[in-house]
């Protein structure tokens, strides 16, 4: 328990969190971030540290490992003077003031607040889904996709809805050939991005279609998957080299719901072009309120403009 409030805490370390905490000491707020405790719901350093190689973050021409660019970042900030804890929220209450974070028994408060708690991929709950991770399982296609692993080889997309569909459509760039794994037999994605996906000659669909299992070993990782036809019953293998997962993001906003502002798919809704939420002096960055973008790029952007913008609300307080 802390005497006097802290001028900002940040939750999250991923790109948003980070770059908060760096433009926040940059302006002298000293500010805590919470970085969570490493656990099956909780990867300090965000989604990044699941990716092998970034090659879209500006700056690194031969392109980066998710978590050494986190490394970098976080130690950007710590020269600044922000301070990093491995610590989760694991309750807030905003309905005071200043506002209240606590981390089981240990009570936090501060006069502003970031949230960059990001968002979680969806994965279907198959235990070969952690063995292969980073070995040929991905939830993001943007990142991994071209690496040589899935380059002129077989790929699997699993889902139907538009994430999916443009994982499957940017995969055909690099891939042999890319299959979309649908348990029904209609797309949920929107007509435009279906029929994209459908009259590409890369993309095959095994519709009404479930993933049993994810086969390979330790060596060679992902070597193929097996499917089963939910109508029929009838089951194959389709050799493949990557299996990506497109069943959507959840954004992590459970502990803020009965304070801020959700839209229908439980993302933060942040004030036009802001990151301003509904409750004053509480801002939101990077993915937990971006549905669209989700780059890393984006949300160390958003990151940026969420420590501005606490900056100089905390100023006109003092005003
Ligand atoms: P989504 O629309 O919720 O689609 C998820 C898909 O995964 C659905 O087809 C669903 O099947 C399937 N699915 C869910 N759980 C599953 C499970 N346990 N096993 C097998 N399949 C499962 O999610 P999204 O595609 O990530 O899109 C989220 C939002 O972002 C949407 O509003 C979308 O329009 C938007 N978005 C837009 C773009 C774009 O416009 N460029 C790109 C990406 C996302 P069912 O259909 O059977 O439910």
């Amino acid at each position: 328990m802390n005497s006097s409030p802290e001028k900002v805490i940040i939750l999250g370390a991923g790109p948003a969190g980070c770059t908060a905490a760096l433009y926040c000491g940059r302006a002298d707020l000293s500010p805590l971030v919470f970085e969570g405790e490493p656990s099956d719901n909780i990867l300090p350093g965000g989604q990044l540290m699941t990716t092998t190689e970034v090659e879209n973050f500006p700056g690194y021409p031969d392109g980066v490992s998710g978590p050494q660019l986190m490394a970098d970042l976080k130690k950007q900030a710590e020269r600044f003077g922000a301070r990093f804890i491995y610590k989760t929220a694991t309750k807030v209450d905003l309905a005071t003031y200043p506002f209240v974070i606590y981390s089981n028994n240990e009570r936090y408060e501060t006069l502003s607040l970031i949230i960059a708690t990001g968002a979680s991929a969806k994965y279907l709950g198959l235990p070969a889904e952690k063995r292969f991770m980073n070995k040929g399982v991905s939830a993001c296609a943007t990142c991994d996709g071209a690496l040589p692993r899935f380059r002129n080889k077989p790929v699997i997309v699993v889902g139907g809805g538009d994430s999916a569909m443009e994982e499957a459509l940017f995969l055909t760039r690099f891939a042999q050939r890319v299959y979309i794994i649908h348990r029904r037999d209609k797309f949920r994605a929107s007509k435009i991005m279906a029929d994209r996906a459908l009259s590409n000659p890369k993309i095959s669909v095994e519709w009404n279609s479930v993933v049993e299992d994810i086969l390979g070993d330790d060596e060679k990782g992902v070597t193929g998957v097996l499917i089963r036809n939910v109508s029929t019953g009838d089951r194959k293998e389709i050799p493949c080299t990557g299996y990506f997962c497109a069943i959507g993001h959840k954004p992590n906003t459970d502990l803020f719901k009965d304070y801020l502002e959700l839209d229908e798919q439980g993302y933060i809704i942040t004030k036009p072009n802001k990151t301003a939420t509904n409750v004053e002096g509480v801002f939101a960055c990077g993915d937990v309120q971006d549905p669209y973008y989700r780059q890393a790029i984006t949300a160390a952007g958003s990151g940026c403009m969420a420590a501005i913008e606490a900056t100089r609300w905390l100023e006109s307080k003092c005003h």
